[in-house]
């Protein structure tokens, strides 16, 4: 199986194939065919299985193949995919993928997450910002701040959503789960499954595939 056999764009295939991969790997080959259709995920996986691209990569897809693209004509130009993680290191790392696999792709991503000045992210929200990804703590203080609008959020991402819970973060989820669109496609990956993973699932995801590598 190959990355173009599961239907991802050349943009991205090329993205890929200069990044070294010649063929998906196991959670990738599940993942990106169920992300493209557009329903939601629950997925098992340790970090090292190629998990971050098994979602980055059908999520740059229909962000960028969906033709009714918002613009930021918004006086707080709507985010359309979000991407939560528990750390920075983290949530630096995912960026860092979104921006090499969609590198060919007319998207812009942003890293934001707390211990650093908050006023550099809000220049860079108010230019308008398709993938955000964040730590759940200073996504609020931006919505707290008026800085940030997520009414737009087509695609949510938990990564690592079982330690976000292991680290207390559920409370801050279930606020910013509040300020989401109802329509919208929902992506939960965890390292160990749990009855918190289980309830969080049950609350959040509609009908989801469910995998597990
Ligand atoms: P992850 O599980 O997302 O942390 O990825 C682990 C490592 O696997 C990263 O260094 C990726 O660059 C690499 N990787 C992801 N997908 C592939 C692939 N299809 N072929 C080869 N390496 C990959």
């Amino acid at each position: 199986m190959s990355f173009s056999t599961l239907g991802l764009s050349n943009e991205i295939i090329r993205a890929v194939t200069e990044r070294g991969y010649t063929k998906p790997t196991p959670i990738q080959m599940q993942a990106i065919p169920a992300v493209l259709l557009g329903g939601d995920l629950l997925a098992g996986a340790q970090t090292g299985t190629g998990k971050t691209a098994s979602f980055t990569l059908p999520l740059l897809h229909r962000l960028s193949s969906d033709k009714n693209v918002k613009g930021a004509s918004y006086g707080c130009p709507p985010i359309r995919a979000l991407i939560l993680t528990p750390t920075r290191e983290l949530a630096a790392q995912v960026e860092e993928s979104v921006r090499e696999y969609g590198k060919y792709l007319p998207l812009n991503s942003m890293v934001m997450f707390g211990g650093v000045s908050i006023n550099p992210q809000k220049r860079l929200l108010k230019g308008g910002v398709d993938i955000l990804v964040s730590t759940p703590g200073r996504l609020l203080d931006h919505v707290q701040q008026g800085t940030v609008n997520l009414s737009h959020v087509e695609i949510l991402v938990l990564d690592e959503a079982d330690r976000m819970l292991d680290m207390g973060f559920i409370r801050d989820i279930r606020r910013i789960l509040s300020l989401l669109p109802k329509q919208r496609q929902n992506l939960l990956f965890f390292a160990t499954f749990s009855d918190k993973i289980k309830a969080l699932a049950a609350g959040l995801l509609n009908r989801p595939t469910m995998i597990e590598v």
